[in-house]
């Protein structure tokens, strides 16, 4: 089986859920130049690209090539997804290559994308129709065929065309293509945009009128893929454009969670309007000997009766990797969310809690600021004289136990997981770095931010603090940055990464 699935022209939550339902059985899925190579996250599939223009590494692929690997794959007994840019049937070639696949007898289905013309145009804040303005819309692909005879558009037809026109074309066309339109008696002060990059965070816009949009694209250095836009609908773009209203517009953020982890995040940023970049500076892995843990389940199982000692008062939380650590343990002994019932449960903040009730666990205490000192402060009145269990990393700040004992509990510390420090980054976040071109990294620990001081390397140092700046979770985080000579530019108020980005959005 094939599919034929539309893309989207870059946001990739511009997917339909029946081409993430495709993606998500596929065995095998061929993607485009166009395609977000991000949607293949959702997808456990081999992936391969096909170009049909080869770049530098690329290898060029010719249309019957790809029509052959598709039969071919098919007939192997392979779900396939063949994933394009925007709209299959949009100037994609999508219909070629079901046509190929009918004659070969495999079967097939097509997943319409959103086509980049009205992804661009919503995403700059251009109606393509408008009750007073447009009330038809041509799509028109200025890449044209080779092989046939110069200017097979009819530009005297496209010049008498009642409404918007919007051309697919590479930007070394822009200039012949207006021109024509003026020739052809298209007025020289008709509105026009060019859109690049359309619906990703490196979204660009130009306007201008038919006369000076060629020589405006050209001077704003734009980078393909783009589109040109041609009305009097792109005037009322000022009103109705939303994009760059966001408050991380255009910002590419380097958020330092572990690998895994990150997903709600960058799920986030990307809401707000920024590109965030995965660079883990800490990893997070399972405890290599679990027997402590194991003791401390032990204790559980054994009836209230018979426990030589009491339970604990009190079972602390201080990550959400505290909670999966210890309760993916339970579990995994065959325990439940009941093996802890006698205890009362303490949440460092919203994340910590959120994923007690993933395990259908309901925290009974969670401060209004989401540091180690409130929770502290926020458990002093209930632990005097209990005992009280921290659950925690292998590593980590002891302000919370250091507290807790001098308010008079009795603590003990379990370490469920282990926090190690990232080795290395990816070459393409190392390429970022050096170039200067990431505008913000995110610290959401101290020993993140210490793990990043020793990882950074020394072409972004000289980036730091101007092009490339540092934002904090909290004031611990950014003392913890400063001391390892980071220079911090941005602490956030609320302990969170929704208040980090918060803190970004401000000092941008
Ligand atoms: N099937 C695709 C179009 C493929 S033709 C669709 O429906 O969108 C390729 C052309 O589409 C590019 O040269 C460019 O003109 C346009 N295009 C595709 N993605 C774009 C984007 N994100 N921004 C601007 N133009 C885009």
């Amino acid at each position: 089986m094939v599919y034929l699935v539309g893309a989207g022209p870059g946001d990739p939550g511009l997917l339909t859920l029946r081409g993430l339902e495709c993606l998500q059985q596929a065995d095998l899925v061929l993607y485009d130049g166009l395609a977000n190579p991000q949607l293949l996250q959702h997808t456990r599939a081999t992936a391969e690209r096909t170009a049909r223009v080869g770049g530098p590494g690329q290898r060029h692929l010719e249309q019957s090539e790809i029509n052959q690997r598709l039969i071919a794959a098919a007939r192997e007994g392979k779900t396939v997804v063949r994933l394009k840019g925007g709209d299959p049937f949009i100037f994609g070639r999508g219909s070629e290559e079901a046509v190929a696949l009918a004659e070969a007898g495999v079967p097939f289905e097509v997943v319409p994308g959103i086509t980049a013309a009205t992804g661009a145009a919503v995403y700059s804040g251009i109606s393509l129709t408008h009750r007073d303005h447009a009330s038809a819309v041509a799509l028109i692909t200025g890449h044209e065929d080779p092989t046939k005879p110069e200017s097979a558009l009819a530009y005297d037809q496209l010049a008498r065309f009642p409404g918007t026109l919007v051309f697919y074309m590479g930007l070394h066309r822009i200039e012949q293509i207006t021109s024509s339109l003026i020739e052809a008696g298209r007025p020289a002060t008709e509105s026009a945009a060019v859109v690049c990059q359309a619906t990703t965070p490196r979204q660009q816009v130009v306007t201008g009128n038919l006369s000076t949009i060629a020589g405006i694209a050209h001077a704003a250095k734009l980078r393909p893929p783009s589109l040109l836009i041609v009305g009097e609908c792109v005037r009322l773009r000022d009103q109705a454009s939303w994009v760059e209203r966001r408050p991380l517009h255009g910002l590419r953020i380097g958020i330092t969670r572990p690998a895994g982890q990150a997903e709600e995040t960058l799920r986030r940023a990307r809401q707000l309007g920024a590109e965030p970049i995965v660079m883990p500076t800490i990893a997070v892995a399972p405890l290599t000997d679990w027997s402590d843990v194991d003791r401390f389940l032990d204790t559980l199982s054994t009836t209230v009766d018979t426990s030589p000692t009491k339970p604990y008062a009190w079972l602390v939380f201080t990550s959400v990797n505290g909670v999966d650590g210890l309760l993916g343990r339970l579990w995994d002994r065959g325990l439940d969310g009941r093996a802890i019932a006698g205890s009362r449960l303490a949440a460092i903040g919203p994340a910590t809690a959120e994923r007690l009730a993933h395990w259908h666990l309901k925290a009974d205490l969670v401060p209004n600021e989401y540091r180690a000192e409130a929770l502290a402060a926020a458990l002093e009145p209930h632990v005097v004289s209990q005992r009280v269990l921290w659950v925690k990393a292998s590593r980590g700040r002891d302000v919370l136990p250091q507290q807790l004992r001098a308010a008079g509990a009795d603590l003990d510390e379990l370490p469920v997981y282990q926090n190690i420090d990232a080795t290395e980054f990816s070459p393409q976040v190392i390429e970022l770095l050096k170039s200067g071109h990431l505008d913000w990294i995110g610290l959401s620990s101290p020993s993140g931010a210490r793990s990043l001081a020793r990882l950074l390397p020394a072409e972004a140092r000289t980036h730091l603090g101007q092009s490339l700046r540092l934002a904090a979770i909290s004031p611990v985080t950014a003392e913890a940055a400063s001391e390892a000579g980071l220079p911090v530019s941005a602490t956030a108020t609320e302990y969170t990464w929704d208040g980090l980005f918060d803190a970004i959005a401000a000092a941008r």
